[in-house]
């Protein structure tokens, strides 16, 4: 079999055998057959939570259509289809998705599986769109599941732990605008005496730093039509507007980020930082993120400062970014209006691996759960201390997967413990 790395190069999966199957009945029979098996997004996470000793299956040739409930505001597509492509299909027909991660190459039942979030006060993971999905089960039979059914909250991110999602629904809304305009040079005693001011003056605020300067590089503001931004040419509490397009990573060329400068676009092409035909975000990089509870962002600032002598030489950029709470059981925003504290390392796995335990220690006070589809080092025993629901999840994966043939290394060494 070619080899099958991640997008990051970081992970070569060690799959015996990659399957494409086309059809459901296909699915079914590879994972009714398998004594271990996974499914395969479009490979965007940064570990080998997607890995399997067996036989991995990608639903990349399943089934694209998406089909519209205009009545009920929800569409329903294959999981492996990518929120770019959906994203286009749904703004042909007048519809958007709330929000999007800042990259639309991710699959959907990848994204939803990992609990994967943009930015917003007011904005969930994109989990949280989820109505219903269809899984197959290690036993190859199909379970549909929506909001209603007693397994839903626990079902959806899923970690692939509990099958296959081969169909999701997600609410949709009508379609609408975003501009986005970006400010220089926040000082940061300003973002921690105004935080909640700073991150919800818009529908989806982003902050870019290295965490060594003596200033935020870059405040992102992405406002909805509805909403109101600050004067054009303005500054945004001292920040200065930037009158270029900016990439977040000083230096990098722009052309791979959506449209900047308060010019009004549509969701998809203005809700992610990055456009779809071109690669996102710096290319040639690892990530981590720590997710807590927002009423300690400014703590957790200043503890993350206070390390940028060790981080700031590993990274290409660092995002602060808020989520709300919702109800799925691993989500790492679960019953939490959470903060987000994201890194792009540089590529150097063995130094940001050692820095990571250093990291954790120092959020470890504000109950920081890790990113599930990025690097991390907290093991299981940790790991269960930050989710309530974890004993519930564990319960239903042990019903839907006896044998367990979705389990892996990395869910055992991070989730299961044992
Ligand atoms: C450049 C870049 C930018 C990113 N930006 C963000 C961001 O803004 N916000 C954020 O939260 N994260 C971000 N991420 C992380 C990314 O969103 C997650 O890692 C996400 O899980 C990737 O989706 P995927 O389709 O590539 O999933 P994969 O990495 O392929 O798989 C992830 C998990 O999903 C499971 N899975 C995949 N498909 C299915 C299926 N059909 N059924 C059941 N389980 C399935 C896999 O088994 C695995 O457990 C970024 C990653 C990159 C590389």
């Amino acid at each position: 079999m070619p080899h099958h790395t991640n997008w990051a190069r970081n992970v070569e999966y060690s799959a015996a055998r990659f399957h494409r199957p086309t059809s459901l009945d296909e699915v079914k029979e590879i994972v009714a057959k398998a004594k271990a098996v996974s499914a395969l997004g479009s490979g965007h996470s940064f570990n080998t939570l997607a890995d399997t000793p067996g036989d991995l299956i990608s639903l990349e040739a399943f089934n694209p259509e998406a089909v519209l409930d205009r009545e009920a505001r929800t569409v329903t597509a294959s999981g492996g289809i990518r929120y770019g492509e959906l994203g286009a299909r749904l703004q042909a027909e007048g519809f958007a998705l709330a929000n999007l991660a800042s990259l639309p190459h991710i699959s959907v039942a990848g994204a939803i599986a990992t609990a994967t979030h943009g930015s917003g006060c007011a904005n969930r993971s994109l989990a949280s769109a989820v109505a219903g999905l269809t899984l197959v089960t290690a036993s190859g039979e199909t379970l549909a599941l929506t909001r209603t059914s007693p397994d839903f909250a626990g079902a959806v991110v899923g970690l692939g732990a509990l099958g296959i999602v081969t169909s999701v629904t997600l609410d949709i809304e009508p379609t609408f605008t975003v501009a986005v305009s970006v400010y220089e040079e926040l000082a940061w005693d300003t973002l921690l005496n105004h935080f909640d001011a700073i991150t919800g003056a818009a529908y989806s605020v982003s902050l870019f730093t290295n965490w060594a300067r003596d200033t935020i590089d870059q405040v992102w503001l992405k406002q909805r039509s509805s909403g109101a931004l600050p004067v054009a040419g303005q500054r945004f509490h001292g920040a200065v507007p930037a009158r270029v397009q900016r990439h977040p990573v000083r230096g990098v060329s722009p052309e791979a980020c959506t449209g900047q400068l308060g010019i009004a676009g549509h969701w998809i092409d203005r809700l992610s930082h990055f456009r779809l035909d071109f690669t996102p975000s710096q290319g040639d990089e690892l990530q981590s993120e720590y997710i807590l509870p927002r009423a300690h962002a400014a703590e957790a600032i200043q503890a993350l400062r206070a390390l940028a002598g060790r981080i700031a030489p590993l990274l290409h950029i660092a995002e602060i970014r808020t989520i709300a709470a919702d109800g799925l059981w691993l989500s790492m925003a679960y019953r939490e209006a959470s903060v987000g504290f994201h890194f792009t390392w540089k590529r150097l796995q063995p130094e940001v691996e050692a820095l990571l335990p250093i990291l954790e220690e120092a959020l470890a006070p504000f109950r920081a759960r890790p990113h599930w589809g990025k690097l991390f080092h907290a093991q299981a025993g940790h790991i269960a201390t930050l989710y309530e629901k974890l004993p519930a999840f564990v319960s239903l994966a042990e019903r839907l997967d006896p044998g367990h043939k979705f389990r892996n290394d990395f869910l055992t060494r991070h989730v299961f413990g044992g």
